[in-house]
């Protein structure tokens, strides 16, 4: 296959792939997956060898969103019977981390469903992110609470947070058909607050839900375009109950395809298998970590995963090592890209310039 080796010789030497090159890796015909898994691992090795991380959910709060986003259990008027409650105390989320932590996660992601926190929201998940940090000072805290308003990203990174995620989802011109209640220029709006308050941007996607490949392409784009530092490839999870219930597209195969060209086009950024790999990639699902370096251990936020011990099976099966929480994920190029101002205007010191 010319096409895959000239393609992993770029993503080898960071060259951005086209948007040509990133649709044809998708256009390969399912005889030819283990080419296109072959390129991809290639490039996930060269750039994090043999390692997984792990990250773990804590659904801070659960259900009752005034959103209307088609894919989400949690949505207004869902009539899928998930777990509903509202936001749970600091001491209640650590223990709920602490069984994540002790599986080998270094990020804990705590989440709460809403279209945006309140300024009451953003300092009671201070409070958490500060005693979750008090508790286990090596685990990375990444936030995900939605549309974030001014200085409210600040205020989480200075609770202690690392990263923030808000996965643009899909393409700016298929957004209209999942969600009528927020615009897609609202996620992009989030996901560069978090950035320039110093918080490292996790965002991604959610396949399956009826998009073209060139919107693939194009919310990928998007992605590469913002900078982020992780990007979570969810496999839509059709939960009872929701608009996209019987939305039952995918393919095991589909799916290394997509996981192939997140990582051609993402060489040196994590990749994270997110939900619904287990409904989607079956029994292949052990090759979606040839693609990517990091998974979700355990449930998701409504539904639930495969026991987190046939994750570490998975892991050690592959001959992979769970990622240490001392190691850096990121390869030293891509450490430390955003900084945060600490001098000019508003300090004491002298601006840079
Ligand atoms: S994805 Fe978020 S904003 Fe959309 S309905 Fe679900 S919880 Fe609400």
């Amino acid at each position: 296959m010319e096409l895959l080796t000239e393609l992993t010789e770029k993503a080898l030497r960071r060259e951005p792939l086209t948007r040509e090159e990133a649709l044809a890796v998708l256009a390969t015909p399912d005889e030819e997956v283990l080419d296109v898994v072959a390129a991809g691992h290639r490039v996930r090795r060269h750039y994090f060898g043999n390692r997984v991380k792990v990250n773990y959910l804590v659904n801070l709060k659960s259900g009752l969103c005034p959103e209307d986003c088609t894919y989400c259990s949690q949505r207004v008027g869902s009539a899928a019977e998930i777990l509903k409650y509202s936001w749970l105390k600091p001491d209640a989320a650590v223990a709920a981390a602490s069984a994540g932590i002790e599986r080998g996660a270094k990020r804990v992601c705590l989440v709460g469903s809403g279209r945006g926190p309140s300024d009451r929201d953003v300092r009671r998940v201070a409070e958490t992110i500060s005693e979750l940090k008090r508790t286990y000072p090596d685990v990375e805290v990444c936030a995900c609470f939605g549309l974030l308003s001014d200085g409210q990203a600040g205020q989480l990174k200075e609770a202690g947070a690392d990263a923030y995620n808000h996965n643009l989802n899909t393409a700016d011109s298929h957004y209209a058909d999942i969600c009528s209640t927020h615009e897609y220029a609202d996620r992009v709006d989030t996901v560069r607050q978090a950035k320039q308050a110093g918080l490292s941007p996790c965002s991604g996607l959610i396949a399956g839900m009826g998009e073209t490949d060139e919107e693939l392409v194009d919310v990928l784009f998007a992605l590469r375009e913002l900078d982020v530092d992780s990007v979570p490839v969810n496999f839509l999870i059709p939960i009872e109950g929701t608009p996209l219930d019987q939305r039952w597209s995918l393919t095991p195969q589909r799916c290394l395809r997509i996981l192939a060209m997140v990582r051609l086009v993402f060489p040196d950024v994590e990749v994270r298998i997110a939900g619904g790999r287990e409904i989607h990639l079956r029994s292949l699902q052990p090759m979606a970590l040839y693609l990517a370096n990091s998974l979700f251990l355990g449930d998701y936020l409504t539904s639930e995963g495969q026991d987190g011990d046939l994750d570490v099976r998975m892991i050690e099966d592959l001959g992979f090592v769970v990622e240490g929480a001392g190691e850096p994920t990121l390869p030293e190029h891509r450490r430390d890209l955003v900084k945060v101002r600490k001098r000019g205007a508003g300090t004491d010191l002298p601006a840079n310039a």
